[in-house]
């Protein structure tokens, strides 16, 4: 019998995220967990407050014309909603949480969702989409996302949005979040044809906002970049070699029981 016929061959994703660009170049062994081996991943708190945040925000600026966007409105309508929905699925489920648990989420995610009344004048904002699913392939690579918001500027340029509900990035970091935000002013320009002009990182919890104006040069940078990570997936699937990458994201890592690298949480740094 042939052996190598027989080798498996690893399956490569179907498309890459801003979020999979990051996780493959954090720790190669935990995107194989989470995207090749498909391996499940327990919820988190954290997961469940920003989902509920993003699911509040959405409900405000898509349902509501622009002078309803009251932080009334916000708090007793669009949160309540949010909640009834989201609390009803797996991702809260599975947490189990009792109602003092739900009552401090309800508060923690009210008083984050009320930030982004503090960070823009609600009523002056100009609502293309929320939660806008793209799919698409920019220069070969097939990507796929969701923008939270994308705004329509006075001047008639778009502004891609995006909720942050953790700790803002330090300086080290926040490039990084920023250079996903290009990746998706890119993915908008292949599928409405217009680039935006600029992107919006809005960290609730602060909160502040970092604003960047899009160039042509950002954005060729940032598919080089996809690129090459594709490129760098797809040959670590041919080979089965993913490298893990111990460091302080082990303290978060839903795999480390089971990764070679690290021996278990008593052992994470
Ligand atoms: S525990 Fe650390 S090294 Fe191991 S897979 Fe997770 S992030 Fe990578």
């Amino acid at each position: 019998m042939d052996m190598e016929a027989t080798e498996t061959i690893l399956r490569v994703p179907t498309a890459l995220s801003p979020s999979k660009i990051s996780s493959f170049t954090n720790c190669a062994l935990a995107f194989k967990y989470a995207y090749v081996d498909r391996l499940p991943q327990e919820s988190t708190i954290e997961q469940v407050r920003g989902t509920l945040t993003h699911a509040a925000l959405e409900r405000f600026y898509r349902d509501l014309a622009p002078l309803g966007r009251t932080e009334e409105a916000l708090l007793e309508h669009c949160l309540p909603e949010a909640m009834t929905e989201v609390l009803a699925g797996d991702e809260a489920q599975s947490l189990g949480l009792d109602a003092a648990q739900i009552e401090e989420l309800r508060v923690e995610v009210a008083a984050l969702a009320r930030h982004a009344l503090d960070l823009e004048d609600p009523s002056a904002v100009e609502v293309v989409d929320t939660e806008m699913k793209i799919e698409t392939e920019v220069e070969g690579v097939p990507l796929r996302g969701i923008i939270d918001r994308l705004d329509r500027r006075s001047d008639g340029a778009l502004i891609v949005v995006d909720y942050k509900t953790g700790k803002a990035p330090s300086e080290r970091y926040e490039h990084g979040h920023l250079a996903g935000v290009t990746l998706y002013a890119a993915m908008c320009r292949a599928v409405t044809g217009e680039l935006p002009a600029e992107v919006r990182l809005m960290h609730l919890r602060e909160p502040m906002v970092l604003v960047a104006q899009v160039t042509e040069r950002m954005v060729h940078g940032q598919v080089r970049r996809a690129a090459a990570v594709w490129k760098a997936i797809e040959r670590a699937c041919e080979r089965d070699s993913f490298a893990p990458k111990v460091g302080p994201l082990c303290n978060w890592c839903s795999f480390s029981d089971r990764c070679p690298a690290v021996k278990g949480p008593a052992a994470r740094h």
